[in-house]
């Protein structure tokens, strides 16, 4: 099939690519990630690498699918996406100049660290690089799930590169994953990372279920919300249970909102936490920027190392499959039925609950992939973290709607 040409879609949109598939030098305990290495290579750990001609294929199809006004931002991500060597991204980069036709690139990584070194960090200084580093807190939160593959703590590894890049001024920010374990000490962690001088920080509840006495690394098949709810998977899944790690929603609700206290008191314009900034443009009416809370999904998408594509990368599952770069372009994926119902049915498969809630413009119910509790009503697909959001929202409102008044007022100023 001749790719050549690709017409732009009218909207952008946004493919997360995985230039090392699955492959990872860590084990932490949580990662939703790792089990995929065997949709691809499962005699193979560690070598699935994409190859130069698809990452050619890719730049090209990603970068001609967005409008001609728009920048293009190229998120690489993994697995560990530094088990690619810097030429693969020196390659990345000479095809992006080569297809841009005037439009404007930007790239970010996501890294564990381990592998960050001075090479790395002149790489992405020299060339922009916006480094999403993962860190759960201190030493002690960090390190309780975050192993290297053989099981040894990797704090002091992930420190190291912080150092680094901030002695060649590389711009990140730091990525946690928010578990049972440092769920518990917000401000603990909150202070840490503002005292290792962290500015920008993004954070994740780990929400994982796996079946009855399998424990921890067997992950379970997402729930698919039929929009007319006659098909919630969670009767399929009698024999589950939580797994381990999994935050509560209670240590969740208690973790933001601590936390939301200690930002709002000390560091408001300093210190950009990712939640509350998507709190306040959900209060202001503009797009969240964070898709858990965006009113549908279906505009980030994500490719394997072999072309593969999906619709999320939470959705990494065969009947998300979307299809292969080398014989469908990425605007028919993206453009396709299958991807839209996709992205609707996280508005169309809301609850009744959810549809009554005071707090839907901010929520809109979270994500798909944590709805498989039930409502107050009784109904299936029903988020998870509801009572932590709803706490969450009331307990910061007053401070939204004031932040809000403000912003305004100086609007119409
Ligand atoms: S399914 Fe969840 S992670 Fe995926 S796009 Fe929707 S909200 Fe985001
Ligand atoms: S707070 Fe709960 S009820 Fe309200 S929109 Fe979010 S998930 Fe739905």
């Amino acid at each position: 099939m001749n790719n050549t040409v690709y017409a732009p879609w009218s909207k952008p949109f946004h493919i997360m690519a995985k230039a090392a598939g699955a492959s990872c030098n860590m084990r932490c305990k949580y990662c939703y990630y790792l089990e995929k290495d065997k949709n691809f290579n499962p005699n193979s750990i560690n070598k699935n690498n994409m190859s130069d001609d698809l990452l050619k294929l890719f730049v090209k199809q990603y970068i001609s699918a967005q409008p001609l006004n728009q920048t293009v931002f190229f998120t690489w991500h993994g697995g560990e996406a530094l088990l690619r060597p810097i030429k693969f991204y020196q390659k990345a980069l000479y095809f992006q100049k080569k297809y841009a036709f005037g439009r404007k690139i930007e790239n970010s990584i996501q890294t564990n660290g381990v592998l960050v070194n001075d090479e790395w960090c002149k790489f992405f200084r020299d060339n922009n690089f916006l480094v999403g580093i993962s860190l759960d807190g201190t030493e002690k939160q960090h390190n309780h799930y975050r192993r290297m593959i053989k099981g040894e703590a990797s704090f002091n590894k992930v420190m190291r590169a912080i150092r680094l890049m901030q002695k060649y001024g590389v711009a990140f920010n730091i990525l946690s994953t928010i578990n049972n374990y440092n769920g518990n000490s917000p401000i603990e962690y909150y202070q840490f990372l503002k005292n290792i001088g962290a500015k920008f920080i993004q954070f994740t509840p780990i929400v994982e279920r796996c079946k009855k006495g399998q424990l921890d690394y067997t992950h379970l098949e997402v729930p698919v919300m039929n929009a007319d709810k006659s098909q919630g998977l969670l009767s399929d899944y009698e024999d589950i249970e939580m797994a381990t790690y999994s935050i509560t929603p209670k240590q969740w609700g208690n973790f933001l909102c601590d936390l939301f206290d200690e930002w709002v008191r000390k560091d408001v314009g300093n210190i950009f936490v990712q939640m509350f900034d998507t709190a306040l443009a959900n209060w202001l009416g503009y797009p969240p920027g964070l898709c858990i809370f965006e009113e549908t999904c279906g505009h980030a998408a994500i490719i394997e190392h072999n072309g593969d594509v999906y619709s999320c990368d939470h959705f990494v599952y065969p009947r998300y499959f979307l299809g292969n770069i080398k014989n469908k372009p990425l605007t028919l994926m993206m453009q396709s039925e299958k991807q839209g119902d996709f992205g609707l049915l996280k508005k169309e498969a809301l609850t009744t609950q959810c549809k009554e809630c005071i707090y839907l413009f901010a929520c809109n119910g979270e994500c798909p992939k944590n709805r498989f509790a039930y409502s107050n009503y009784g109904e299936k697909g029903h988020n998870y973290l509801c009572s932590a959001y709803y706490q969450f929202w009331e307990h910061i409102s007053p401070y939204m709607d004031f932040m809000k008044d403000c912003i305004m007022k100086e609007k119409h100023l």
